[in-house]
């Protein structure tokens, strides 16, 4: 495929009536829309004005209508920091995103910056957009003839993972709670050990014909998520099995087998072992947390 040297890629796919998909090369990302009587609804902005101003060009490819509804589906820089040029539509979010992105969007900014003259331009143009629109648990947007639904099935990815279900399309955009183009990203401010049940959760949302979007990579379906389901609960029975066999944090990816990559679960075990330490949960011994336990309420996160 002949991708253009400005990340786009060729083409919407539709994967459902009225909604879309497309796939940008930069970090990968897998941008949503919502086709409304009203309006557009998109599903994340990109990583900054720049990228987004190429999706708002894309967006005029779909419709003449408005965007008159923004999702992010998590505070992360490539969903959010396209939001500016977003600014005339109401921009829904978790209620942890502004928080994130005061504390952490800088720190982003500065990181993206260091990329490439041309990220050092346009990371100076950065506003940065929290949502105007918040909720903890579900939200509703009526679109004129078709309604969406914004679900925080729990936290995973981040603490502020959002799921966007279009019941009369079957449709779910999940964000990075399910990635298909790499294992799901543990990063520092995950939450693996909760991860699965809020993969049970999301589950609980779809069919066998649902089409599942990821935050990265292309449409999946109700047996990609069970199947990720699966992982992620053997990722976070691993790490209770190894901190309460007293199997030390450092020693911990060498000691087990593991569904994904170990270079990709440094975080897992470093999250992990401290909201278990957090949790007060016994660190050694065999009646330590044991497979099959849920996950434990965490405190003071
Ligand atoms: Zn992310």
């Amino acid at each position: 495929m002949n991708v253009p040297r400005t990340g786009r890629t060729e083409k919407w796919t539709e994967v459902g009536q009225g909604c879309f998909a497309r796939r940008y090369p930069s970090f990968d990302v897998t941008v949503g829309v919502v086709v409304g009587a009203d309006g557009l609804l998109v599903v994340d902005t990109r990583g900054g004005p720049r990228e987004a101003d190429e999706l708002r060009a894309d967006l005029a490819e779909l419709s003449d209508l408005p965007v008159r509804w923004v999702v992010d589906t998590h505070w992360h820089f490539d969903h959010t920091f396209g939001n500016q040029r977003f600014a005339d539509a109401t921009i829904y979010g978790h209620e942890t995103v502004p928080g994130a992105l005061a504390e952490w969007g800088e720190h982003a900014r500065a990181a993206l910056a260091g990329r490439s003259p041309e990220w050092e331009r346009d990371m100076a143009d950065l506003v940065l957009t929290p949502p105007t629109r918040t909720f903890a648990s579900v939200s509703v947007i009526d679109l004129g003839d078709r309604v969406v639904e914004l679900v925080h099935p729990g936290r995973g990815h981040t603490d502020g993972d959002v799921a966007i279900r279009v019941p009369d399309a079957d449709v779910v955009f999940a964000g990075d709670l399910v990635e298909e183009s790499g294992p799901p990203a543990y990063g520092d401010d995950s939450f693996p050990l909760e991860w699965p049940s809020t993969l049970e959760v999301l589950t609980g949302l779809l069919t066998p014909s649902s089409a599942v979007v990821p935050g990265h990579g292309a449409v999946v379906d109700q047996a990609f998520v069970t199947a990720q389901f699966g992982d992620a609960t053997a990722v976070a029975e691993t790490i209770r099995r190894l901190a309460g066999e007293g199997v030390p944090e450092a020693e911990a990816l060498a000691a087990a087998e593991w569904p994904y990559p170990t270079e990709r679960l440094a975080e897992a075990v470093r999250r992990g072992y401290r909201h278990l330490r957090e949790s007060g949960a016994p660190m050694t011994g065999p009646e330590g947390p044991g497979p099959g336990r849920r996950s434990l309420p965490l405190l003071g996160q």
